[in-house]
């Protein structure tokens, strides 16, 4: 179903009216984690001045570590729509537990499974029944066939609105959090008709390789980055590091704005 051999033409997946796919490079950013109102309402107003047209932000945290904050649950989802409601921009939020689908559906424009939970098979079937698009990132030690496959599980339960995101590898480099596997996008758009984004926030996680790794990505063609922004970083409660500040919006608005999309 998500394949290029039947379906020749690359698709575009609309979300709350914005379009990602082949004709354009849509920015997605905002928190990593919703932490409290005015946090979040900060850093989407950092997201749309970079020219942002979605939020992202997390309520349902995956943390490496069991004692790091696992976000606010309903009552950041409940944050997400009161700043969608402020700002009107559609919200990019990841669910972690196939029981909590249809809650974060219920206030989400667009469901992100994450890295950890990219071959959660019971969590990919329920996320493409429930009627919303699917950001699905690529498992940290999925190949790209595996990638493929996940997202064929959310096809087979008749949702075709995913959205496949590049967010790095795990390798034997240890000078960045994972390796972003930027041959990827072209081999993923060329054997899949979905459109293909890159977090370049997850996979350096470290900001100065932020502003590089997007210019990277859009120059390979990618249908859009992911990217965390915070106005506080260094009071983040989760990955505050990579969180672009204030002083690299500008640049960031220019990269997506120098880089006209590849057809
Ligand atoms: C995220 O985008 O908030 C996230 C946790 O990303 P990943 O699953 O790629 O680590």
């Amino acid at each position: 179903l998500v394949s290029r051999d039947n379906h020749p033409d690359r698709s575009t997946v609309r979300v709350g009216g914005v379009p990602i796919g082949p004709d354009t490079v849509t920015l997605i950013a905002g928190p990593c984690a919703v932490e409290t109102p005015d946090q979040t309402l900060a850093a989407a107003r950092m997201a749309e001045a970079a020219g942002a047209t979605l939020l992202r932000g997390g309520a349902y945290k995956p943390r490496t570590s069991p004692y790091a904050f696992q976000g606010l649950g309903e009552a950041g989802l409940r944050i997400l729509a009161d700043v969608r409601a402020e700002t009107g921009l559609p919200i990019v939020t990841e669910v972690v537990d196939a029981h909590d689908v249809e809650l974060v559906a219920s206030y989400a424009d667009m469901l992100q499974v994450g890295t950890r939970n990219a071959q959660n098979f019971a969590l990919l079937q329920a996320v493409g029944s429930v009627g919303r698009p699917v950001m699905l990132k690529r498992g940290m030690n999925a190949t790209i066939e595996e990638w493929l496959m996940a997202a064929e599980y959310i096809a087979q339960r008749g949702n075709l609105d995913i959205v496949l995101c590049e967010r790095g590898i795990r390798t034997f480099e240890t000078a960045t959090r994972n390796t972003l596997d930027i041959s990827a996008v072209p081999v993923a758009q060329r054997l899949s008709h979905l459109p293909v984004i890159v977090d370049p926030s997850h996979s350096g996680g470290r900001r100065d390789l932020v502003l590089p790794l997007t210019r990277s990505a859009i120059a390979v063609g990618a249908d859009g980055v992911i990217i965390d922004v915070h106005p506080t970083p260094e009071q983040a409660l989760c990955d505050g590091p990579q969180a672009l500040v204030d002083g690299d919006l500008a640049e960031l608005a220019a990269i997506a704005r120098d880089f006209p999309p590849l057809m």
